[in-house]
């Protein structure tokens, strides 16, 4: 069976698996720029740390302006349970800034514009969009994403930039914003990194790393 092929049917076996699932593990957020927000908190962290995190810090910081007013040394220390909290602080502090003064406080829609603001890669630019309009310029490739293009052999490169670019090719751009929530549930749950449950999945009839 070819890349083509396995492509088509993973998107068919786990579109329908994965219908009802959130396109995002992340909760407590209510306007467009607190998603934004507890993307760019969840880099290098996972999202029930951020979960627990968000409820008080969007209380706390409940518009941007209280972001771009606030200091970022007080900043790291509400986000401290994140990880890398001064950077990311660094990065909320200047989304904030950069929102208000150049997008006049809302977060742009297009790609190319999501990426200019601190702490914003095509990654988070595209969980933000698919999350938000249901459609993606590109496909968000994380932990899952790339693992199990790899175990699908959907690709065979290493990082995420080439990673996105086989899976541009692959599936129909109306569905990119599929791919990352499909792959980051499958991943979590059946085909996780140390003990793939390849007797419990979907794909088991087709993948190329399949154990049975
Ligand atoms: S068959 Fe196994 S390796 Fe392949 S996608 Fe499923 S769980 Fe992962």
């Amino acid at each position: 069976m070819n890349r083509q092929k396995r492509a088509v049917l993973t998107l068919k076996e786990l579109t329908s698996k994965y219908s009802d699932f959130p396109r995002t593990g992340l909760k407590n957020w209510r306007y467009d720029w607190q998603l934004l927000f507890a993307i760019i908190l969840s880099a290098r962290s996972n999202d029930d740390q951020i979960n627990k995190l968000t409820p008080k810090l969007f209380n706390k910081y409940s518009k941007l302006t209280s972001f771009a007013n606030a200091g970022q040394e007080q900043i790291a220390r509400d986000i401290k349970s994140s990880g890398f909290y001064n950077a990311k602080a660094k990065h909320l502090h200047q989304a904030a800034i950069l929102i208000l003064e150049q997008y006049e406080g809302k977060v742009p829609r297009k790609l190319n514009q999501l990426v200019t603001i601190p702490g914003v890669g095509r990654k988070t630019a595209n969980v933000f969009q698919g999350v938000i309009y249901a459609k993606s310029e590109g496909i968000a490739v994380d932990t899952h994403v790339a693992r199990m293009s790899r175990r699908l052999r959907l690709t065979k490169e290493k990082t995420a930039e080439k990673i996105e670019k086989d899976l541009m090719e692959l599936f129909p751009r109306s569905k990119y914003y599929l791919i990352n929530p499909i792959l980051f549930w499958h991943g979590r749950t059946i085909c996780q990194a140390r003990k793939p449950k390849c007797e419990d999945c979907a794909l088991n009839y087709f993948c190329p790393s399949s154990l049975i």
